[in-house]
């Protein structure tokens, strides 16, 4: 069976990896899918994001990345996927979740959200909590990859310290 995982991922964190990985422990094949929102303000761009993700999951047989506009529901059904997978932290994650899964399922009912519990270390960890971090220059090596802790570092100046912001 395969898997869609949506999200914005911008950046990938520790606690994204870790759901895909249990993800590729339950289903054949996980596609990591990135939504292209153009009206959403991002750290990343969509293709700095795909080699993150890529480079981040390089130890996982089973998973592909990519890119994609519009409804997860209609990727889904388009990658012939029958499970979108979503993960959750917080109770304030389950309203919004269990409202998007809902809505998903009126409108496409053969495809299941499928939700994983975060492991107990990450469930504090989101995009923006790295962000937050980095923009007043604290260390994010224990949030994120190596390599993508780099990536960040890269866009904030230590003097100004204001993030460019890409548009997509
Ligand atoms: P979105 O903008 O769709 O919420 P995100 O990249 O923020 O995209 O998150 C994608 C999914 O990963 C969401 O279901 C979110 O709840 C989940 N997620 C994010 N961080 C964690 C974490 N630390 N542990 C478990 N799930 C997480």
């Amino acid at each position: 069976m395969i898997a869609i995982y949506p999200g914005s991922f911008d950046p990938i964190t520790l606690g994204h990896i870790d759901i895909i990985e249990r993800g590729c422990n339950l289903f054949e094949k996980v596609i990591v899918a990135v939504l292209r929102n153009p009206s959403k303000t991002s750290l990343f761009t969509i293709e700095q994001r795909l080699n993150q993700i890529r480079h981040s999951t390089e130890h996982l047989l089973n998973v592909e990345v990519a890119s994609f506009d519009g409804l997860a529901v209609n990727y889904a059904k388009m990658q012939q996927a029958k499970v979108l997978i979503r993960g959750l932290r917080v109770l304030s994650d389950f309203e919004k979740e269990l409202q998007m899964a809902h809505t998903n399922k009126t409108l496409s009912p053969e495809i299941e959200t499928v939700f994983l519990a975060t492991s107990n270390e990450y469930s504090f960890l989101s995009s923006s909590v790295v962000k937050e971090i980095a923009i007043f220059g604290g260390s994010v090596d224990h949030l994120v990859p190596q390599h993508i802790a780099i990536d960040i570092y890269k866009c904030y100046d230590k003097t100004q310290p204001k993030p460019i912001l890409n548009q997509r």
